[in-house]
């Protein structure tokens, strides 16, 4: 029976490992920590009276992952639950911009934005499994649809800011769609920008942004489930500090290029570790979770209805503050992503109190802790906030890093996609292969750092997966 051992059980790692086994392969998997899930971990805080998601929180591209689709993954525990609206935009004025379940509301809502809005997101709108599907992998492959993607590539090749300018004329239409564009951690003047735009947008009108009941953690569990009915071992507290102790015909690799490079020293081949050495990450995340004695006191009160909110007033702030943390500065006022997971489901804290999950963007590395510019950033969308904190839990980036290592400098995506890093991640051809000398089977990468890159959707994992399927 051909063996197979991955490094690292997060949802790429899981994801692979459920595929490998499912084909027949003996599967091993081996996680450093004592729980599986990596940055889609949950884990009880505020003194053990509230669930908080230690990473991810919102899953537009978990809901429509083609992955999690074909494994199963609601028939193995997986529920997905939504607040009323997607996602809102406080406004400067005091207003919001809301993300409907609907486009056609939300379309009607920005006015006389209503037609170039509805145009704008209609292929991801009408198809969000295709969309995510044609988008969720190698750039540079035949793509399943053709046609969807030229409708889509068409719209988001275009840098952000230019797009927004171009087909919006109201501040509101631009500010929802840049907030969204800002999942990319890229300056939003940066070609293929709106391509993030418009899947967050789009997906959000039909699939949405929901949380996963009983955390992020769910999913894990669920992959964890569906690898192990198919014969997987998952071994926990196991760290992997040279390629060499790791036995299997094929071996595939949840780890960023950083870790690749230490692990396997001088097995990799010259120009790629050359590349894996060299490799950016991008900036960073510093995160913020709060328990209130309440909701937030939104000045548009029908923010507190929805899942996530994006916290950076107009395009022109949130374009200043995306350059900002991109270049290495740290704004006054960085682009906050809030969630608030107990809107979608009130169990994870004690009754009546309330759960904030919010991150700033900074830049890589960045050694400090932006809890205070968090709160203000709050504050200035929901005056009297800070008044209804019982509790907080900062996680700078390095207490990110220290918890899970792929997080390096505080970063999330697995690399940046600034440069060749999108189109070739980590190389344009072969993109899940790692070269080695010295070993008999192959190795693979099936981290967010090959493609499609970050998110909760397990894409990398699956690529990979049937890579090293399509290889045996
Ligand atoms: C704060 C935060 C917020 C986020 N928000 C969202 C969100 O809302 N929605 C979304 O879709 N995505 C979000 N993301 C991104 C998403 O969580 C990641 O892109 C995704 O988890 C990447 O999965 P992965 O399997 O590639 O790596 P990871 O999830 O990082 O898993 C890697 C695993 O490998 C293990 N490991 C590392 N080194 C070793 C070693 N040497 N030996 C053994 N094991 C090892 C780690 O412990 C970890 O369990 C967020 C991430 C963070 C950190």
């Amino acid at each position: 029976m051909t063996t197979a051992t991955i490094v690292g059980a997060g949802p790429n790692g899981l994801t692979a490992a459920a595929v490998l086994a499912r084909a027949g392969l003996d599967v091993t998997v081996l996680e450093r920590l004592d729980t599986i899930g990596g940055a889609v971990a949950s884990a009880p805080a505020f003194g053990d009276q509230a669930l908080i998601d230690l990473g991810a929180a919102a899953h537009p591209f978990g809901v429509t992952s083609h992955a999690f689709r074909e494994l199963g993954l609601e028939q193995h525990g997986l529920e997905w639950v939504h607040a009323d609206y997607p996602m809102a935009h406080p406004l400067p004025g005091g207003r919001a911009a809301i993300l409907h379940r609907d486009a056609e509301q939300t379309a009607r809502e920005l006015g006389v934005d209503r037609d170039a809005w509805l145009r704008l997101h209609k292929p991801a709108t009408d198809d969000p499994f295709g969309t995510s599907e044609a988008i969720m992998g190698p750039l540079l492959r035949w793509p399943e649809d053709p046609l969807l993607l030229a409708r889509f590539g068409l719209r988001g090749a275009w840098p952000s800011t230019t797009l927004a300018r171009t087909v919006f004329r109201s501040g509101a239409a631009q500010a929802l769609f840049s907030g969204s564009v800002t999942h990319a951690t890229l300056p939003l003047g940066y070609p293929l920008t709106s391509a993030f735009g418009v899947a967050f947008g789009g997906v959000g009108h039909s699939a949405g942004w929901p949380f996963a009941k009983g955390g992020s953690q769910s999913i894990a569990d669920a992959l964890a489930r569906v690898a192990e009915a198919a014969g997987a071992r998952i071994q926990t507290g196991v760290e992997v500090h040279d390629l060499r102790d790791v036995p299997g015909d094929v071996v595939l690799l949840d780890l960023t290029p950083h870790q690749v490079a230490r692990i396997a020293g001088e097995q990799l081949g010259g120009p790629y570790a050359k590349r894996m050495q060299n490799w950016r990450y991008g900036p960073a995340v510093s995160k913020l979770d709060l328990l209130l004695d309440g909701p937030i006191p939104w000045e548009d009160e029908r923010v507190a209805r929805a899942g996530t909110v994006h916290l950076g007033g107009a395009m022109r702030e949130i374009a200043a503050a995306e350059h900002d943390v991109a270049v290495g500065r740290m704004p006054a006022e960085p682009f906050v992503l809030l969630t608030q997971p107990t809107v979608a489901e009130p169990e994870r804290a004690p009754a009546g109190k309330h759960l904030v999950w919010a991150y700033a963007h900074v830049p890589f590395g960045w050694p400090g802790d932006a809890s205070a510019a968090i709160e203000a950033q709050i504050e200035r969308f929901a005056p009297g906030f800070r008044d209804r904190i019982l509790e907080r839990r900062p996680a700078t980036p390095a207490a990110l890093e220290l918890w899970n290592p792929n997080l390096v400098g505080g970063s999330i995506g697995g690399g940046t996609l600034a440069g060749t890093q999108q189109l070739a991640r980590p190389r344009p051809i072969d993109p899940y292969r790692v070269p080695v000398t010295g070993r008999s089977g192959r190795v693979y990468l099936c981290s967010s750092s090959a493609p499609p890159g970050g998110g909760a959707h397990g894409m990398s994992g699956w690529h990979a997966a049937h890579a090293a399927l399509r290889a045996l």
